[in-house]
């Protein structure tokens, strides 16, 4: 099994390398592409959540509940009044850094179902449907604000299983199939609940045409092919 450390460092270099790719075609803008690598850099630690106990693991739930309480806070004030938005922020505050450790010591197994492919979407979908639906974020953004959470998120499920493979005596270890699942045979009630969940999701998913189209889009290619090399270099092609 990766430690907190290598997790970390591999979001951060994978996730650099991705946001860098979207902001230099200009798919995102430079504030989006740091909030969409924030996001995969959060993804990559977030399955070791199952471990609540672990330093690294508290100072994680301490600071995306100090982030997640202020941006509500900010983008509460339109609707609520001002004291109204402070009680509610210290209450979202104190659900995410007290109650939610402890509910997850409680009620889940190191490797169960947070360390699974369809828990990453679940996540990753509502990501996108709050930032489009509470935070009025654009379309595309929110899309690929959650995409880039469930590939930081699979980059630590795949390191586990790397970490798995006893490369010195070339055999697997028990753990082998442990993180990247897309199925808990030991808890199926909970697999098919996130299964019906991703469902509801998809339905209210902001649409993903203006995503589509920036994406796929052939002139991306022709804009790598065009500023990847300095204009010396590529005289010698
Ligand atoms: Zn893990």
């Amino acid at each position: 099994m990766a430690n907190f450390k290598t997790h970390y460092n591999v979001g951060l270099i994978s996730g650099i390398i991705s946001s860098a790719s979207f902001v230099s075609l200009s798919i995102l803008n430079s504030l989006e592409g740091i909030l969409c690598l924030f996001l995969w850099v959060i993804g990559s630690i977030s399955p070791d959540i199952d471990s609540p106990n672990s330093k690294p693991i508290r100072m994680f739930f301490y600071i995306v509940s100090v982030i997640v309480s202020c941006s509500f806070f900010f983008f509460s004030m339109d609707m609520f009044y001002i004291i109204e938005s402070v009680i509610l922020a210290i209450v979202i505050f104190f659900i995410l850094n007290y109650m939610l450790p402890i509910i997850f010591s409680k009620f889940s197994t190191h490797r169960g179902i947070i360390h699974s492919v369809p828990f990453a979407f679940v996540i990753g979908f509502f990501i996108s449907i709050l930032l489009h639906k509470f935070f009025n974020a654009k379309d595309y953004l929110s899309i690929l604000a959650g995409v880039f959470f469930v590939l930081g998120f699979i980059t630590h499920l795949l390191l586990d299983e790397l970490y798995s493979v006893d490369l010195s005596g070339a055999k697997l270890k028990n753990s082998f199939g442990s993180a990247f699942k897309f199925y808990d045979y030991k808890q199926p009630f909970l697999s098919m609940l996130l299964y019906i969940i991703l469902l509801f999701e998809m339905l209210i998913l902001p649409p993903m045409d203006n995503v589509i189209n920036k994406v796929w889009n052939i002139s991306n290619l022709e804009y790598l092919r065009d500023n990847f090399f300095p204009s010396y270099i590529q005289s010698f092609f």
